[in-house]
């Protein structure tokens, strides 16, 4: 997490991230990323205002963790996708998952230090055969299907409805089209056509991608964060007690550094006044 400073102008409550040597790179969110493989996708291409009223106001908001669940058919490439976006390695050897596999990214979204933790599941079993427990209260679910196999691609509203079973039905979703670099000498456009048509129904942003080569790969993991944090932030904003989130996330919980004494005496924080 970054350590914040407070910035040279007198009486300005805006603070800046140290350089404590954590290059942040692509982890860096500025702006809302585009949902390029998907025009008509149902999520926004903008950060709310109320998420960039509140990230400008609030001196450190720090979302501990947010959730991303993995689902999809066996071989499908989840694994895969994730670690090249959190290694940058491509492995042709196949390595089943066991269970759940879990990483935990970085980011700094509108400045503000941000986790995404990424669950991997493991696609042979059915949520209620393996620990239900991981697949709860997360922020977005990733249904992720084989380009180069349609049955995967049917099999996606199966694992969109259990991962629904237990979250939220405002969780954000995605459909990820995965081994793109397969398809080059074949007519890919007929399935990924059809993938669109699904995402629509299944009211999910479609993405087309490759383990292999890396495309869209970084892409996709700056929209998904970027829509995580925004919907987060809303959320708690929109809760009466943004402090601890009852009702949502339970890894979820918002501090408030270095606000002004005034609001520490009566135990009130800025972000409870932020319209
Ligand atoms: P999972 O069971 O869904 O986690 O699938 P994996 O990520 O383990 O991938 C299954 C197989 O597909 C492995 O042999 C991978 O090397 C291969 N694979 C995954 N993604 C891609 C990709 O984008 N391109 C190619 N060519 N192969 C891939």
């Amino acid at each position: 997490m970054p350590i914040y400073k407070k910035s040279g102008i007198k009486g300005s409550r805006n603070y800046k991230p140290l350089d404590n040597n954590v290059d942040y790179g692509t982890r860096q969110i500025d702006q809302m990323p585009i949902a390029c493989c998907d025009p008509r996708s149902p999520y926004g291409g903008q950060f709310g205002e109320r998420t960039l009223r509140a990230c400008e106001r609030v001196t450190s908001l720090c979302l501990s963790a947010c959730k991303a669940i993995f689902v999809g058919d066996v071989s499908a490439g989840k694994s895969s996708l994730v670690n090249r976006f959190c290694h940058d390695v491509f492995d042709r050897n196949y390595n089943r998952t066991i269970g759940v596999d879990f990483e935990v990214e970085k980011f700094l979204v509108l400045a503000h230090a941000f986790n995404l933790q990424i669950c991997d599941t493991a696609g042979y079993e059915r949520f209620r055969c393996t620990s239900e427990s991981y697949y709860r209260n997360a922020n977005a679910v990733v249904v992720v299907f084989d380009l180069t196999n349609a049955e995967s691609l049917r099999n996606a509203e199966r694992w969109l409805d259990e991962a629904l079973q237990l979250n939220r039905p405002e969780i954000l979703r995605f459909l990820v089209g995965t081994k793109r670099d397969l398809l080059v000498s074949t007519p890919h456009n007929q399935i990924e056509n059809e993938a669109k048509q699904m995402a629509r129904e299944m009211k999910a942003e479609f993405w087309s991608v490759s383990a292999e080569s890396g495309e869209n790969v970084t892409k996709f993991f700056r929209r998904l964060t970027a829509l995580s944090f925004d919907t987060t932030v809303q959320r708690l904003l929109g809760s009466n007690n943004p402090i601890s989130h009852p009702s949502g996330n339970s890894l979820l919980n918002l501090y408030y550094l270095k606000e002004d004494r005034k609001i520490k005496k009566s135990k009130k924080c800025s972000f409870c006044r932020i319209n």
